[in-house]
């Protein structure tokens, strides 16, 4: 039993104490099961949200509709524990999010609504593991089997579609044959659900150490046709050049990788805004790319993208196995006397009072700023305040003639 659990062991007794029920459910049993690390602790019980927080002097109600109620059992995040009620969820009118939940007090019923069967575990105080759809056996098989009737399942919420094959990437396991059917007959239904929580499954899909599993799984299901801005041939393409073995370091890298060879001269904004992601995020990737783009490191492509978006990027490219010169990149980084214009030790309010009869507001000092910081980056200047404005005067002498 991981520390994780034997934390929240005194919560669950707690609430056994009070004559209800409560196990260790979802996520974490699974990673617990397989010997990997788990993130997120769910505890459900058949105690009534009002009767937790009746038990508990401190909780917030985080989803208290949905039966969710956070239990504050000490001051560290670690141990805020997602408490909810046995539930039951019903008519998914729009083939996503359930119209409403039922609160039960039955734990088989609340297994029953989860999506997949090593989803679908629930581990008592005692460490027993209850298994009501052989989880066990679709665990030692590495597979991924949706609970009940699969066509059923991924009809009430078609985002089941994407987690069956995220799941697949980041366990590497492989998808059932009814399972993998009913995902492939109702990919369209994907077109309803939106497209911000698609991302969020994708991008778990390519970070994964699965990736290759999880983008065949995607085009065997046909599931690619609804993803914004896909096409089958490149994602083939990319599938069949993918390393196995890569660990990604951050979103922004997988994605920058992924639309790279997915097409080479893509417009990541025009993409990605399709995806609906936070425009930060779309720069940062975009700029990620454009880095992959450039075919040597030198001070200005080092100062313009930075030390850390470079390393990422000699990182993708020797996963590529091509070869990479880090020694370089130490080099030319201790070499740059700035790596922000804030650093230049003189600023457009300087140069104003410096020399108020050469240069004003405007357009004109943003240009002389930019040629400052250029020549400080190409070390053909030095940052200093003198240097500075010596420099800066023979500039303005110059364009006055
Ligand atoms: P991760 O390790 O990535 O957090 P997880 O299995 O914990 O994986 P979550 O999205 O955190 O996945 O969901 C927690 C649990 O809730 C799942 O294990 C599953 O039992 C259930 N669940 C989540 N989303 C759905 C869904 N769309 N349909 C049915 N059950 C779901
Ligand atoms: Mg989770």
């Amino acid at each position: 039993i991981p520390v994780e659990f034997s934390q929240a062991l005194p919560v669950l007794e707690k609430i056994i104490e009070h004559g209800y029920e409560a196990y260790f459910v979802g996520g974490s049993v699974r990673d617990v099961l397989l010997g990997r690390p788990i993130h997120d602790v769910d505890i459900a019980t058949s105690a009534y949200p009002e009767e937790i927080k009746a038990i508990f002097p401190h909780t917030i109600d985080v989803g208290i509709e949905h039966g969710t109620v956070l239990v504050l059992a000490g001051k560290t995040e670690a141990e805020h524990y997602e408490v909810t009620t046995f539930r039951t969820e019903s008519q998914y009118t729009d083939y996503r999010r359930p119209d409403h939940v039922d609160f039960v007090r039955d734990l088989k019923e609340d297994l029953k609504r989860r999506d997949f069967t090593i989803n679908a575990f629930a581990c008592g105080i005692d460490g027993e593991i209850i298994d009501c759809f052989n989880g066990l056996q679709d665990l030692s098989e590495r597979r991924i089997r949706a609970v009940g009737k699969a066509q059923e399942r991924f009809n009430e919420d078609a985002l089941r579609i994407m987690r069956a094959m995220r799941f697949a990437s980041s366990l590497n396991f492989s998808i059932e044959e009814e399972t993998f059917l009913a995902m492939k007959s109702h990919a369209p239904l994907l077109s309803k659900i939106s497209i911000e929580r698609i991302f969020i499954e994708f991008d778990k899909l390519i970070q994964a150490q699965g990736y290759k599993k999880g983008l065949s799984v995607l085009m065997e299901s046909g599931a690619w046709q609804y993803l914004p801005q896909f096409k089958l041939e490149p994602l083939r393409k990319l599938q069949r050049e993918l390393v196995a073995s890569f660990t990604f370091k951050s979103s922004e890298q997988a994605w920058a990788a992924f639309l790279v060879r997915f097409n080479p001269d893509v417009d990541a904004h025009q993409f990605l805004r399709k995806w609906k992601v936070p425009n930060e995020f779309i720069r940062d990737v975009a700029l990620l790319m454009e880095a992959y783009r450039e075919q040597e490191w030198n001070l200005s492509n080092l100062y313009r993208f930075g030390l850390k978006s470079i390393q990422l990027i000699d990182d993708l490219r020797q996963a590529e196995g091509k070869s990479v010169d880090e020694k370089l990149v130490i080099r030319l980084n201790q070499a740059l006397q700035i790596h922000d214009k804030s650093e230049l030790q003189i600023s457009g309010h300087d140069l104003l009072t410096k020399f108020p009869d050469l240069i004003q507001p405007g357009p004109k000092l943003g240009q002389l700023l930019k040629s400052i910081e250029k020549s400080v980056v190409l070390n053909e200047l030095q940052n200093d305040k003198v240097h500075l404005f010596d420099f800066a005067k023979n500039e303005l002498l110059k364009n006055k003639e």
